[in-house]
C-alpha cells in the first residue's frame, strides 16, 4: 500500500559554497574571478537549505567545494558539461582524486540515506536546493522561483503543483514557474537519481531560486525564504 508510506524529506545543496582547497588553486588560476560569481556558488540556496534542515528537523547534504573545482550536480556520462571540465594541466590521477575526495562521497551519502528509508518502507521526498543568476548571457531570467520535475512523474508534479498554489494563494507577487529556467529531466543529481528509485517512492524535486533576492534584495530574500518554507510545509500536508 504505497499510500500508507510516511513521507521523509531528504535536504541537498550541490553548490553550497564557492570553496576552494589551496592545492587545486593553481588548477583553476585561470578563473580564480568567478570564484564569487554565479558560476562558483550558488548564493542563497544553503541559507534556504538551512532554514529548512533546521525547522522540518531533515538532514541536509550541502556540497563543501566549488562547483569550479567539481560539479556535483552532473552526471560523469555528461561529456557536454562534465562533472569537472577537462584541462590541459589536469592529469587523469588527479581528476580521479579530485573525484574521490568529493564527488562520489557526496552522491553516496545521498544515495545511502535514500536507500535506508526505501527499505523503511518510507517514501523519500527529496529537495535540492539551487539559485540562478538573474541575467544569464544579457538575457533576462523570468521566474522568481523554478519548480523542476519530471513531468511523466506523477508524484513529483502533484507535489510541485501543490507548493506553488501553496505559494501563490499566499502572496500573489511571486513569479513562480515549472521546469525552469532548466527542464527537470535535464541532467543533475536528481535526475540521475530517478533512474535508480521508484516513481511511487521517490519524488526528486529541484528548486530554483533567483539570485536577485539573497544578492541585492535581503528584506524580499527575507519574506521569500519565509513564504517558501511556511507554503513547503503546506504542501507537505
Ligand atoms: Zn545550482
Amino acid at each position: 500500500m504505497t499510500g500508507q508510506r510516511t513521507l521523509t524529506l531528504i535536504l541537498s545543496c550541490e553548490h553550497a559554497t564557492n570553496h576552494l582547497p589551496d592545492q587545486y588553486r593553481p588548477l583553476l588560476a585561470g578563473c580564480i574571478d568567478q570564484l564569487n560569481t554565479h558560476k562558483g556558488y550558488d548564493p542563497g540556496a544553503l541559507e534556504f537549505a538551512r532554514l529548512l534542515a533546521a525547522t522540518l528537523s531533515s538532514p541536509l547534504f550541502a556540497g563543501s567545494v566549488s562547483r569550479l573545482l567539481v560539479d556535483l550536480n552532473r552526471s560523469l556520462t555528461n561529456h557536454r558539461s562534465p562533472p569537472i571540465q577537462p584541462r590541459d594541466d589536469l592529469s587523469s590521477a588527479l581528476k580521479k582524486e579530485i573525484l574521490a575526495r568529493y564527488y562520489f562521497p557526496f552522491r553516496r551519502q545521498v544515495e545511502e540515506a535514500i536507500e535506508d528509508n526505501l527499505q523503511k518502507e518510507k517514501t523519500v521526498l527529496h529537495l535540492s536546493i539551487h539559485s540562478f543568476t538573474p541575467v544569464l548571457d544579457g538575457a533576462f531570467r523570468t521566474a522568481d522561483i523554478g519548480f523542476l520535475y519530471d513531468p511523466n512523474r506523477g508524484r513529483e508534479k502533484d507535489f510541485c503543483g501543490k507548493w506553488r498554489a501553496a505559494l501563490a494563494a499566499g502572496d500573489a507577487g511571486w513569479r513562480l514557474r515549472r521546469n525552469y529556467p532548466y527542464q527537470g529531466t535535464s541532467d543533475g543529481f536528481v535526475t540521475a537519481l530517478r533512474k535508480k528509485f521508484p516513481p511511487q517512492h521517490y519524488l526528486g524535486i529541484e528548486l530554483e531560486i533567483n539570485q536577485i533576492y539573497p544578492l541585492n534584495r535581503k528584506a524580499d530574500w527575507l519574506r521569500l525564504q519565509h513564504q517558501l518554507l511556511e507554503s513547503f510545509v503546506e504542501a507537505l500536508s
